[in-house]
């Protein structure tokens, strides 16, 4: 397993002490949860399942999570509360979630899971059943400012011509429902109507795939690179030349290759595509746009230097090289396009108009693709950290830092496996259905909410 990174957090190691838990009770400090991550051979969640609710996904939801322990609802541990809600057609139904929550919501296991199912919004024919299916969207990120102890919740709509045996929701739902999501919640994912065929092993479903990391020496993009390579696919671990020596210490570490490679050089997509080309036959099946860049200044202090290298870094980078890969056949017919976005890119920030500004382009060029890509059944997606702990974060000044850890539903900073763990569900064969979308990984930072 990836190892966490980054700077310690000082009032985590403060509260885990005897005397600070002690005043920490005594002035009623943020107590932020020990959160549960993914370790091989454990089971995917704290405690049982309770399914509830009776839509169209109902049955289906059942087989689906067969294998996973199930709950009745007199459990006081659950490991997950996970509500169809597709049933409801207009607003006095949407009683339905009181009714099955109110009573349950208090037994949940430290790291437990709340998922509730909807039906995507846009794709209803019926005034009422839009507004009601829309108001779920309200009900699931209240209840993550609500839940405690690590608990997150989510919500994920499903295409109302989603085929009844919901093979496109597995990987979202699997994704969801583990300790992979730990540091994810508040989120609103959109699953499409394409059926997906599961992978033979759902701990190693990149077997044989070709995935390029840029931005791969350290921090998040190095931690993507072990994460890719833990589910089994061949990792191109690419940086600037600068980065020597700890590029090829990623790229050993994960048994990949290290390509010496500035995202922002004129020929920086024709030496990938060849170096993909030469030696991958057929090219690969996944990029992940992580190489990102800040230069903070305000505006008013703001040079064009600044401005220039950070957008093209971390926007026009990942558009160029996206298309001529796809143009020249380096990215595979049914490949994933993962892009890296920011809370800031959401929320804006101060001293960031170049970094918001790229980030949130960011967002639109997922948004805008996504359409041209399906044509090829490449899927296009962005992972949008919040606070992560890594050399980035560690930079910023002490009271600003420690305000960012706090400000989230998790009280925490999430960790660069986070991000990984995000990135590698986007990369998933099983996630076909699943394109267009940004995923916070944030703990639902107050900062966009
Ligand atoms: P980092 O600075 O630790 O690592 C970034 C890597 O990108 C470095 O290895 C660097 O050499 C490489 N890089 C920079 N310019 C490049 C170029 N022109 N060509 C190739 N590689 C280049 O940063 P990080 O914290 O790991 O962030 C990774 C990504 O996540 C970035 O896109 C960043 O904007 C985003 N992000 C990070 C956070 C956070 O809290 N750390 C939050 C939101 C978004």
């Amino acid at each position: 397993m990836a190892a966490s990174k980054g700077a310690p957090d000082i009032y985590s190691q403060f509260l885990s002490s005897a005397p600070g838990a002690f005043i920490a009770a005594k002035a009623g400090l943020p107590r932020p949860e020990n959160l549960r991550r993914y370790k091989h051979g454990e089971p995917p969640l704290a405690g049982p399942v309770l399914i509830g609710g009776k839509g169209r996904l109902a049955e289906p939801l059942r087989a689906l999570l067969s294998d996973y322990p199930a709950a009745s609802a007199a459990d006081d541990n659950f490991g997950a509360l996970v509500f169809d809600a597709t049933g409801i057609g207009q607003v006095t139904e949407l009683e339905q979630l009181f009714e099955f929550f109110q009573p349950v919501i208090r037994n949940l296991a430290p790291s437990a899971r709340v998922v509730v199912l909807g039906t995507t919004p846009e794709e209803t024919t019926d005034v009422d059943e839009h507004v009601a299916q829309r108001a779920l969207e309200g009900f699931t990120r209240s209840v993550g400012k609500e839940v405690k102890r690590g608990a997150t919740a989510q919500l994920v709509y499903v295409s109302p011509k989603a085929s009844p045996g919901l093979s496109g929701v597995e990987s979202t739902l699997r994704f969801l429902l583990s300790a992979k999501s730990a540091f994810v919640s508040g989120q609103v994912i959109r699953v499409g109507a394409e059926d997906s065929t599961a992978p033979a092993d759902w701990d190693k479903p990149l077997e044989g795939k070709v995935a390029i990391v840029t931005g791969a020496a350290r921090g998040i993009g190095a931690t993507i690179a072990e994460v890719l390579s833990r589910d089994g696919a061949h990792v191109i671990c690419a940086d600037i030349p600068a980065a020597g020596d700890a590029l090829s210490e990623t790229a050993n570490k994960v048994g990949g290759t290290s390509l010496a490679l500035d995202v922002t050089a004129p020929d920086a997509a024709d030496k990938l595509a060849e170096h993909v080309l030469e030696r991958h036959s057929g090219g690969a099946d996944i990029i992940v746009h992580n190489a990102g860049i800040t230069r903070d200044k305000t505006l008013a202090n703001m040079d064009e230097g600044r401005w220039n290298m950070v957008i093209g870094v971390n926007l026009l980078a990942p558009q160029k090289i996206t298309e001529s890969l796809v143009a020249k056949g380096a990215l595979k017919e049914g490949g994933r396009v993962i892009d890296v976005s920011s809370i800031a890119g959401i929320a804006g920030n101060r001293g960031q108009t170049n970094y918001g500004t790229s980030k949130a382009g960011v967002i639109g060029l997922v948004e805008a693709s996504a359409p041209v890509l399906a044509e090829k059944n490449i899927t296009i997606n962005a992972v949008a950290p919040g606070f992560i702990e890594t050399a980035m974060t560690a930079a910023i000044p002490f009271a600003t830092r420690e305000a960012g850890r706090r400000m989230s539903s998790l009280l925490q900073g999430g960790q660069t496996v986070d991000v990984a763990e995000t990135v590698a569900y986007f990369a998933n064969p099983a996630s076909n259905a699943v394109t267009g979308q940004v995923v916070r990984v944030c703990g639902q930072s107050l900062l966009g909410a």
